[in-house]
């Protein structure tokens, strides 16, 4: 009998150890690297860069693309140079399925040397897109902006030839994580009516908004925007990163300040890592 209850203490014991880790893989980790750039790490160990410049220079880490062990998919909102970033070094390197808009995901292989067989089928606006090796599933919703592609490797235009190549619409992504939280990246956009809608069909743990202005929405434009869509949290990102980007989290503090919002704030420097 005594043997009987010591057997179960110890079951009990590893059931609670079993349990803990359970709980303990259970989060969802966020890096930000500065810019629109974010790594997202998910419970069931899977691995989702979003628009992957690395190399932005507000990124402490210098090695932060030696560093990266694994990647299962890269996400990239726009074709702009800032958002593209090093997503083919990073695929060639890692392997890494890419999402991109669908004009995009042309120009990738063709215009940018993308490995043909990693880039996937491009979705488009209001089409949802499954991601198996992360757990996760992606939607992807409007962003107002543009999606030219500038990056450096495009051939020089020759006389009548365009400077920027068409590459599909700009987007933001909603990315669902089985076990973890729902995940709303803006993309470079200005804040417009129908991010309401977004809350319609899901429930916004995290949004990451744009700030910086110029380009895209200022603080007061995203205070706005975190009214229409609902997140719980929302992290400031695309400010600050050269000159023109001059929104700042404080200014987008009191914006959400304004709309009795400023609970829902949480600040990241770039190089940070925050779990959800
Ligand atoms: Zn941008």
């Amino acid at each position: 009998m005594r043997y009987l209850n010591k057997l179960r203490t110890v079951f009990f014991a590893l059931a609670m150890l079993a349990l803990t880790a359970t709980v303990a893989q259970a989060a969802t980790k966020i890096h930000w690297y500065g810019q629109a750039a974010f790594k997202i790490e998910t419970p069931s160990g899977g691995v989702i860069l979003i628009d992957p410049w690395l190399t932005v220079p507000t990124n402490p880490d210098k090695n932060s693309i030696a560093e990266l062990a694994k990647v299962d998919y890269i996400l990239i909102t726009h074709g702009h140079r800032d958002h593209v970033g090093d997503a083919l070094e990073i695929a060639k390197k890692t392997g890494a399925k890419v999402l991109a808009p669908y004009g995009l995901g042309f120009n990738l292989v063709s215009v940018l040397g993308f490995p043909k067989d990693q880039v996937m089928t491009g979705g488009n606006v209001g089409g949802t897109i499954d991601l198996p090796a992360a757990g996760a599933k992606v939607t992807i919703v409007n962003a107002i902006h543009g999606s030219e592609l500038t990056a450096p490797q495009l051939p020089q235009p020759a006389p009548g030839q365009p400077a920027a190549l068409t590459s599909g619409n700009p987007v933001g992504y909603v990315i669902e994580i089985k076990g973890g939280p729902t995940i709303y990246h803006t993309g470079d956009t200005a804040a417009y009516e129908d991010m309401k809608l977004i809350p319609m069909f899901h429930h916004i743990d995290l949004m990451l908004a744009c700030i910086g202005g110029y380009f895209t929405m200022d603080p007061a434009g995203a205070a706005l925007a975190v009214q229409w869509v609902k997140p719980t949290h929302v992290i400031p990102m695309h400010f600050g990163t050269f000159g023109l980007l001059a929104g700042t989290p404080e200014e987008f503090s009191a914006a959400l300040a304004k709309r009795k919002l400023a609970g829902k704030l949480i600040v990241m420097k770039p190089g940070e890592d925050r779990s959800f």
